[in-house]
């Protein structure tokens, strides 16, 4: 029985290539979730176009897509998802709630005909789009997942994955102590009140997939711009205790050896705050095996 998670895109904001990226990939997110008979599409960054490749001959297809949010690197893989165009394919889309408009109607904009020469209404598969709520869990066979709004520009979700054995926390979009640039050590219970109930409802994870976009000196110049930098993720990370830290949304910005430094100073600051969390930069096509 399969039981795993496939990265099949790692990259935040904007998908990138190039020989200075070749160890951790460009596709911007999307990950697979394989549970036994269970099986969900989170995002659909350009990652989903590789995995969308696996589902051929496949007839009938149901998918499940979750989407953590709407920003284009979360859902610019969509259009090139070849099951989109299967007349055998029943693909539900479920999303957070927008700000006035609709999932459909963003997914409507998206291939509009100056954006895209395929249009929502001409697509063969049949689409179903369903609203994301925070704490109401959805489940897909053995396995539950669960919602919770992040500190990002508009409405975006971190999930939590329960699965028979373990929990996991995915939260690829999430700018934690926004504008602090101090140490861990100096966190007040003020600074942590805006983040408390993301805090208490994904502490206890055995898995924390999460961001640490920045380094703290880039960090000087983004707040606000709806990501962490690693000293900040470091934080949240050491008031979770995971058994496992996995990073993922990498700055575009950054090659292979800024991200591997990038890795090298994030496990020595949790060396110095005695924190034995292991820690590692997850490339495209990486497979983390569950229980
Ligand atoms: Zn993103
Ligand atoms: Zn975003």
């Amino acid at each position: 029985m399969k039981k795993h998670l496939k990265f099949w895109g790692t990259r935040g904001s904007c998908s990138v290539s190039g020989p200075e990226y070749l160890h951790f990939g460009g596709n911007s997110c999307s990950l697979e979730i394989c549970y036994g008979d269970a099986h969900v599409i989170i995002d659909a960054g350009t990652g989903i176009r590789a995995l969308g490749d696996t589902f051929a001959g496949i007839t009938p297809l149901k998918i499940n897509l979750l989407l953590t949010h709407t920003h284009w690197d979360h859902i610019i893989g969509f259009p090139f998802f070849d099951p989109v165009y299967s007349a055998a394919t029943h693909l539900m889309i479920w999303a957070p709630g927008s700000t006035g408009r609709s999932c459909k109607q963003l997914f409507n904009d998206l291939l509009a005909i100056e954006f895209f020469p395929i249009h929502l209404e001409e697509v063969k598969s049949t689409l179903e789009f369903k609203t994301l709520q925070q704490k109401t869990p959805i489940t897909f066979g053995p396995i539950t997942l669960d919602f919770h709004t992040t500190n990002h520009p508009g409405l975006a979700y971190g999930v939590k994955i329960t699965t028979p054995h373990q929990t996991i926390g995915y939260i690829t979009d999430n700018e934690f102590l926004q504008g602090y640039h101090g140490e861990a050590a100096d966190v007040t219970e003020e600074l942590l009140e805006p983040h408390r109930g993301l805090i208490d409802f994904f502490q206890g994870c055995d898995l924390i997939i999460h961001e640490a976009q920045y380094t703290p000196e880039e960090y000087l110049q983004k707040v606000g711009w709806g990501h962490s930098s690693a000293l900040n993720a470091v934080t949240l990370v050491s008031l979770l205790k995971p058994k496992q830290w996995g990073v993922i949304h990498h700055d575009p910005k950054h090659t292979d050896e800024d991200l591997k430094r990038l890795c090298e100073w994030t496990k020595e600051k949790l060396s110095s705050l005695h924190l034995k969390i292991p820690v590692e930069w997850i490339p495209d096509n990486h497979v983390i095996e569950l229980k």
